[in-house]
């Protein structure tokens, strides 16, 4: 257990040690740079981070948090064990190039809460049980965060969306909360306007069309695509409510995204939910700029890779925590095979089945023989398959980090939304941007699949052909590219992004200043 006792900082490294436990010693030296932007603490702003543990949220906070650093912010980020071990290489290198990054452990009290001892990631989570537990786990957490924002004495949290009571841990320390949303302007404002005007409920029937009110666009849905159509789940209808309360009352917003993506729906989201927000984005894409020390030299799927013509292979993945039923694998499998372009696919094996394994072990053999297919087993470096030249389009769930990550490498996109805030992202894609084709699923099922195949492997097959045929594509490719050309202006000096984050490191500093005058 963690209590309020000063914590030792080693700067030697990047141990942090709490009640004399340590935590992630690294063999780092800092250099000048950093012992010097120590030397003068009441200048630097110090940050915490406070990232959702599942790698979709994870992801792009880490990579703020290592922006922040690169640009002169003394960062702490809190995390569990597991967690911090997907991305302590990183946070190491830029410790020993002189960046002010430390990450603070706290254990997650699975065992606790009634989850299995080792569980530390939501995506890990694969009943509605585990996540209502999964959830109250992380309210666990809070006494012992609270005692390390005392410890740490930050100017300013930046907190995943999912904590909601940090709005009140920030208000006792008098400090800025920004409350970091990984998804779209155009989710957050189609929902608003959802919720406040209600245009589903005036319909006939599940399966019909409403047209979402207030937008700069005529976009349409079903009550069926929403993720808030059947509200099942008490607990977490509240925690949502608690969570969308929060946004309203920090002091702003940090969105993973850059202007010229969605410019009309930035506006608008400032203008309706009334508070600011800062667009960072690409922010992976900027924080790895000119170095990464994970990219893959020599492996077979890369070798594979290499192996193909420039654009003509599609990348398909359904990102971290979606998991198909077998009939959708068999449909899916038939689909890619049918439309004739080769892929990488990535799955996710479902425990226990049988007649799933030798399927996928079958058809694997084939596109080996075939030389049409990848397939890469539970995990891909997808950073890395997206820029590589061979691949030309993805088949993705419509997660933001997905989408974000596509149109940065200039990839058409065949959407394939399954639960949460993906159908909206959806319409983004097809309508605003008109950079990808709908496979046509119907039906927001939140993480359950259910047992039947949503898409059949005719549809696959068609959308696949739409996006990554040379002559059907030509459009949506061309403004795929300019908007992934756009992103890369954003992070370089002078760019929209780029102009953000000083803006927003300059607030801080001027609250700080304010504060300290204040005392
Ligand atoms: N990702 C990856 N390899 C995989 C699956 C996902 O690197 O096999 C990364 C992907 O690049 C993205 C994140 O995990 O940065 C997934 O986030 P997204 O918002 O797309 O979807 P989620 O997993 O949250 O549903």
């Amino acid at each position: 257990m963690i209590t309020s006792e000063p914590i030792k900082r080693d700067h030697r490294s990047q141990t942090t040690t709490v009640n004399n436990i340590s935590f992630f010693s690294s063999s780092c030296v800092p250099s000048e740079t950093a012992i010097a932007m120590e030397a003068e603490p009441q200048h630097q702003l110090n940050v915490i981070f406070l990232p959702f543990p599942t790698p979709g949220h994870m992801i792009p906070m880490v990579d703020t948090a290592r922006l922040f650093a690169k640009h002169g912010v003394s960062v702490t980020i809190i995390i569990t064990p597991a967690n911090a071990s997907t991305f302590q290489k990183a946070t190491d290198t830029d410790f020993r190039c002189g960046y002010n990054i430390r990450t603070q452990v706290v254990p997650f009290p699975a065992v606790q809460v009634g989850l299995p001892d080792g569980v530390e990631s939501f995506k890990d989570c694969t009943s509605p049980e585990m996540i209502e537990k999964f959830m109250h786990g992380t309210l666990v957490l809070k006494d012992q965060i609270e005692l390390l924002f005392q410890d740490l004495k930050p100017d300013c949290i930046v907190t995943d969306m999912l904590y909601p009571w940090t709005l009140e841990s920030a208000t006792k320390l008098g400090i800025p909360r920004l409350y970091y949303y990984s998804s779209s302007y155009f989710s957050t404002c189609a929902r608003h306007s959802i919720m406040k005007h209600k245009p589903h409920e005036r319909l006939l029937s599940d399966s019909h069309k409403f047209t979402i009110p207030g937008l700069p666009h005529r976009i349409e849905m079903t009550p069926l695509q929403l993720a808030e159509w059947k509200p099942t789940n008490s607990f977490l209808n509240d925690f949502f409510e608690t969570v969308y309360e929060s946004e309203r009352r920090s002091y702003g917003v940090v969105y993973n995204n850059f202007h010229e993506l969605e410019g009309d729906y930035e506006q608008l989201y400032r203008s309706t939910v009334g508070i600011k927000s800062w667009s960072l984005g690409p922010i992976s894409a900027w924080v790895n700029r000119g170095h990464r020390d994970d990219l893959a030299q020599d492996s077979e799927w890369l070798n594979w890779l290499n192996s193909k013509q420039n654009e003509s292979v599609l990348y398909v993945s359904f990102g971290s925590l979606a998991r198909l039923p077998h009939a959708q694998l068999v449909e899916l499998a038939h689909g890619l095979e049918h439309s004739g372009h080769s892929f990488i696919w990535v799955i996710r094996k479902n425990d226990g089945n049988e007649n799933e394994f030798s399927f996928l072990q079958e058809f694997e053999q084939k596109m080996k023989e075939s030389k049409k297919g990848y397939i890469i087993w539970n995990w891909a470096p997808q950073l890395q398959i997206l820029e590589h030249p061979a691949t030309g389009g993805i088949v993705t769930h419509c997660g933001w980090n997905s989408i974000l990550e596509s149109v940065c490498a200039g990839l058409p996109i065949v959407t394939w939304p399954m639960f949460a805030d993906q159908f909206y992202n959806e319409r983004l894609v097809v309508d605003v941007l008109k950079i990808g084709v709908p496979v046509g699923v119907k039906e927001n099922k939140w993480r359950s699949m259910g047992e039947d195949a949503a898409v059949g492997r005719e549809e696959i097959a068609k959308a696949v052909k739409l996006i990554m045929g040379k002559e059907e594509r030509s459009e949506m490719k061309m403004r795929v590219r300019k908007l992934g050309d756009a992103a890369k202006k954003s992070i370089e000096e002078g760019g929209s992004s780029c102009n953000n984050l000083m803006q927003l490191l300059d607030e801080l500093k001027s609250l700080k200043i304010t504060r300290a005058r204040g005392n």
